[in-house]
Order: structure tokens, then C-alpha cells, then sequence
């Protein structure tokens, strides 16, 4: 594509074309597309995109590998469908998202189930449906057992550690120290020594360390790390294991300076990784799981010009989206500092971007921003703008409720 602009395209907007002028998803204009869904606004997401992400990883890793899809990062429904035909396994973290699994094609044993605070009622549904319970503490291994037994089934197991390390350079920390996740990893011992006189079908370890990581040297660390962990574990357990999650944590770029991640070298660590695994756990597939990797690159938010107005020198563009249809875009999921997502004039994307303008939501509140001061295409009433980088943690992340404004409508093509 090409962009009339001395500004550097983002490397996002690379994953959609452009023809006359106009964004394209998955060959249709967006200007059609908005019209084929009804209204803005919207989310879009681009199934040859997805399916393009997961061939060129699947190509790099090696092939005993199993990638798992992590549902919570987009839990569209034919989203799901379409990553269940792509992927080894599903994780969910909740009966809600369990439901969803279990409505592909994918088979009980290849969903994983992890969260801490599982109630009684998702134990026992997930002991009904088969599927492998990632344990996150002693008490909900206990309860656990109690309710299996009442059942008269036996429940699959994985222990989820929380590791004695911790993730460099991770957006999100979720293991090392004390954390809600897990079970620390000098307390596993005792647990395995307590599940030997369980009824329980135990499968291994499941060890996430953290998201967003755009560090190559700190997964393959991480990687490292819990691997010899899991072995040094797996030493303990009276079952052999056959399951060995890595995690996953795999960033993608959203703002200014953010360089993607180089998989190359984590892939080559990992066909070294997974010859150690075999030599020590020979029965163990060992899995990576995904979420916003996958998905984030491939998914647009379209949002439509409601008002242009200037406020004392400064220009803003009022759009019939924001904050409560995009969390993360508005800064306000997570991030320290605002930065922008990258934005475009989705009908205008090869028109230069001279004009330096604000892009705000219609919510009261100044928190409603998706672009501060930012050099887009000359935007009028009517058009469309566009958030790149939308595919993960955008409409399942955000406020719906807040303010009572419709919610966002979704759409994969
Ligand atoms: C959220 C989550 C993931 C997915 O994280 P991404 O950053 O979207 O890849 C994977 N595993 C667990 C346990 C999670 O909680």
C-alpha cells in the first residue's frame, strides 16, 4: 500500500490493503463493509489474517509443538469456530467461555480450563464436559475432590504453577512472587503428595508467566525456566506427565517504537527446549497458548465522524465510538502512560495526514479518547475512522454499559 505521507506507515496497518483510497477487509471496502453490518460502530476481523498468522508461527515452531488458542483475548463466537479449526487446543477461563469451546469441533481433552476462583458450580461443569482443569490452589484441588467424587467421574488435571522467577519486559506480570495465580512452586510438592491419594487423572503443569511481551530474550528465558522447572517437578509426581504449558505472552506492537516480535529466535530455542523435554518427559506434548498474537493484528475498530469541531486552536473529531466500546485504545486498560493506538481515516487512507486532530467518543468524560493530537487525513462528518491493532482485549475488554450508548456490533470476514 502506499501512503501519501512523510509519516512511516505502522507496521499494523500493513496487514489490511487499500484500493481507491479505502481500507480493505478481507477484499471488501470498508465503506461497504459498514454498510453490510448495518452501522457503526464495529468491530472487524480479517480471517485470512488469522489464518496467515498461525501457517508463518506454525512454520517457524516445531511441529510436536502444540499451540493452543487462549479464547479470553477474542471470544467472538466465529472467531472461535475459525481458531478451533487452526490451533491444538482452547484455553477458557471461565463456564462462559467453556461453552464457547465446546461448541467447536475441538475435542473435551484439548480445552484447558484456568482462573483462579473457579466456583463449585464450573468444577462441576467442567467435570461433566472432560475438560482438563488447570488447579490454581490446594483448596480448589480439595474442592475439587469432593465434587468429582460425588460425580463419579474423574476430572483431568493440570497444576498451574506460580513460578519462583519472574518475566522480564512483560506489559503484564502474572507469575514470580505472591500473585491470585497458581500455586507457588515450592508448595507443589505437598500438593502431589496429597493428590497420590486422590482419584484424580493428574496431567501435568501448566506455567504462565506473563502477556505482551515483545522481549525475544526474555520468553526464551522464560521458556527456559519453566521447562526445567517442570522437570525438576515432574521428578515428584507419582503420575507421569503429559502435558507441559509454557504459556505464552507473545506481544504485538501498538504504539511508536514498539519493533515485533522476532519469533525466529524463540522458535529456535524451543526445538532445542522440547529435545530436553523429550529425554527427561517422554510421554509430555508440550504447548504454547495464544491469545493476542493470534487475533490482535487481525481485528479493526470502525468508528463513524459525528461532529468536527475547534476548541481554542485545537481540532476535535467526535465519533459515535470510544471508551466503551475500546478500553485499551483509550489508555485506560492497563497502561501507565496514554499513548495512541494507530489510527487512520479508513475512506481516506491515501490521503496525506496534515491535519493534527484529536479523535474523542461521545462519553462525558475526557477519558474518551482514541487519538490525542494526532496527524491524520482531513476528516469530514460521515467518514470513517479506523483502530488498528484491535483484534484482542477490545470488545469482550470494555465498558459496554457505560453511559448507555449501544454497543459495538462484531463481524469476521
Ligand atoms: C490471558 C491469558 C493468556 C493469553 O494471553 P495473551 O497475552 O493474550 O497471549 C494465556 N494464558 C493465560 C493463563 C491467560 O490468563
Amino acid at each position: 500500500m502506499s501512503m501519501n505521507s512523510d509519516k512511516p506507515v505502522h507496521a499494523a496497518q500493513t496487514s489490511f490493503t487499500v484500493a481507491d483510497n479505502c481500507l480493505q477487509v478481507g477484499n471488501v471496502s470498508l465503506t461497504r463493509l459498514a454498510l453490510r453490518v448495518g452501522g457503526t460502530p464495529f468491530y472487524a476481523y480479517d480471517r485470512e489474517v488469522i489464518s496467515a498468522k498461525i501457517h508463518t508461527l506454525r512454520s517457524v515452531l516445531p511441529a510436536q509443538l502444540a499451540l493452543h488458542y487462549s479464547i479470553k483475548a477474542n471470544p467472538m463466537p466465529a472467531v472461535v469456530q475459525h481458531l478451533a479449526g487452526l490451533v491444538d487446543g482452547l484455553d477458557v477461563a471461565s463456564a462462559g467461555e467453556m461453552q464457547l469451546a465446546l461448541d467447536t469441533l475441538t475435542p473435551s481433552e484439548r480445552i484447558s480450563f484456568a482462573g483462579p476462583g473457579k466456583t463449585d458450580a464450573e468444577l462441576q461443569q467442567a467435570v461433566a464436559a472432560g475438560v482438563v482443569l488447570n488447579l490454581e490452589s490446594v483448596n480448589e484441588l480439595r474442592r475439587l475432590q469432593r465434587i468429582s467424587g460425588e460425580l463419579g467421574y474423574v476430572p483431568k488435571i493440570v497444576l498451574r504453577v506460580n513460578p519462583d522467577f519472574e518475566l522480564k519486559s512483560s506489559g503484564l506480570k502474572m507469575g514470580g512472587g505472591a500473585k491470585q495465580f497458581g500455586i507457588d512452586a515450592e508448595l507443589v510438592p505437598e500438593v502431589l503428595a496429597e493428590l497420590a491419594n486422590m482419584d484424580m487423572e493428574f496431567l501435568g503443569f501448566h506455567i504462565y508467566a506473563g502477556s505482551q511481551n515483545l522481549n525475544p530474550e526474555a520468553i526464551i528465558e522464560a521458556h527456559a525456566k519453566s521447562s526445567a522447572m517442570a522437570i525438576r517437578l515432574a521428578d515428584i509426581a507419582r503420575q507421569e506427565v503429559r502435558t507441559l504449558n509454557l504459556g505464552g505472552g507473545f506481544g504485538i506492537p501498538y504504539f511508536p517504537g514498539d519493533i515485533p516480535l522476532d519469533i525466529a529466535p524463540i522458535a529456535d530455542h524451543l526445538h532445542r527446549c522440547l529435545e530436553r523435554v523429550k529425554l527427561a518427559l517422554p510421554k509430555a506434548t508440550v504447548a504454547l497458548e495464544l491469545g493476542r498474537y493470534l487475533v490482535g493484528e487481525a481485528g479493526i475498530y470502525v468508528t463513524r465522524v459525528i461532529d468536527k469541531k475547534m476548541s481554542r486552536g485545537k481540532c476535535y473529531l467526535i465519533t459515535d465510538g470510544g471508551l466503551h466500546h475500546h478500553l485499551a485504545a483509550s489508555g485506560n486498560f492497563g497502561q501507565v502512560l496514554r499513548k495512541n493506538y494507530p489510527v487512520a481515516v479508513g475512506d481516506k487512507m491515501q490521503t496525506m495526514s496534515d491535519e493534527l486532530v484529536s479523535v474523542v467518543g461521545p462519553l462525558c468524560t475526557p477519558l474518551d479518547l482514541l487519538a490525542d493530537q494526532m496527524p491524520l487525513a482531513h476528516a469530514e462528518v460521515g467518514d470513517l475512522i479506523v483502530v488498528f491493532q484491535s483484534g484482542a482485549y477490545g470488545y469482550s475488554a470494555s465498558p459496554m454499559a457505560f453511559l448507555s450508548h449501544p454497543s459495538a456490533r462484531e463481524v469476521l470476514v
